[in-house]
């Protein structure tokens, strides 16, 4: 369904993905993960048609992203960026109707109430419709924002750290809407970095490093602790429990003791 082909985004001097390739099916989940500044957030954009690569190809349903019409790709492709910049002024309600937009003038228009609804449940937020949308926390607004995604109802979900100002309850709950699309024959690709979470719930990890993939494939496959270690630069363990991978890093920054008149502050040693 979603390819891109030896993808390279350059950005002034800076080469930002370096011969990235990718390929998601509908019905499948892929985990995006990898260090701050890997290109996690450029390649979405890729993938979502809203950035251009500088060479190589990105084809959604097999016709090159660049040449879907707005609207089109509205219908088929949901977002979920970092930044929650969206709608001051708006409830919660109303931004999470803003994701039926694409669907007005269609037959399908005809569900707006129904799908809102049904958004506002799964993500259990139905106590927040009324709130002012800049007077959410963190946590409230990036779920608002997950149900405007589920709203929107496209074959094709990108999430972009969804779960990253979330409590362990709703991160839980976010990945498993996540699971849920992709079960129900959506593709859906989340950049997350909690690496067990993905475990958990993604069908495929892809871990990105320094703007190419250094790994692709399950988590069985992908989650080695000197694979990990080495994109990471930092030394993890790899547990089973209870049929799952667990990624737990080594804890480094034990503090030393401090030397007798020496502050926090002080150079180290
Ligand atoms: P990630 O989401 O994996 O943390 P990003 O895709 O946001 O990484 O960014 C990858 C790298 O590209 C970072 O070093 C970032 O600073 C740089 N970058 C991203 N967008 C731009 C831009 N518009 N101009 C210059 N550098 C950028
Ligand atoms: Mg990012």
């Amino acid at each position: 369904m979603l390819s891109v082909k030896d993808v390279s985004v350059e950005i002034g001097p800076a080469r930002i993905l370096d011969g990235v390739s990718l390929r998601i099916e509908a019905g499948e989940h892929v985990a995006l993960v990898g260090p701050n500044g890997a290109g996690k957030s450029t390649l979405l954009a890729v993938l979502a048609g809203d950035l251009a690569p500088s060479r190589g190809e990105a084809t959604l349903d097999g016709v090159d992203l660049a040449a879907w019409k707005y609207l089109a790709l509205a219908r088929h492709r949901a977002v979920l960026t970092q930044e929650h910049r969206l709608a001051f002024g708006f409830r919660a309600g109303e931004v999470v109707a803003m994701g039926r937009a694409p669907w007005a003038r269609t037959p399908r228009e005809d569900d707006d109430e129904t799908v809102v609804a049904d958004a506002l449940r799964r993500t259990e937020i139905e106590q927040l419709r009324d709130r002012v949308f800049p007077t959410l926390s963190g946590g409230e607004k990036a779920r608002v924002s997950f149900a405007r995604i589920l709203a929107q109802e496209t074959p094709l979900v990108l999430l972009d750290e969804p779960t990253a100002a979330l409590d362990l309850r709703h991160q839980d709950q976010v990945l498993a809407q996540a699971r849920r699309l992709a079960s129900a024959g959506h593709a859906v690709v989340t950049v997350i970095h909690d690496l067990s979470v993905a475990a958990a719930y993604a069908d495929r990890i892809c871990v990105l490093a320094d703007g190419t993939v250094a790994a692709d494939g399950t988590p069985e496959e992908v989650l080695r602790p000197e694979l990990i270690g080495r994109v990471y630069e930092h030394p993890v363990d790899v547990l089973h429990h209870q049929g799952r991978l667990l990624v737990v890093p080594r804890r480094l920054h034990a503090v030393p003791p401090l030397d007798e008149g020496q502050g926090p502050w002080s150079a180290a040693h």
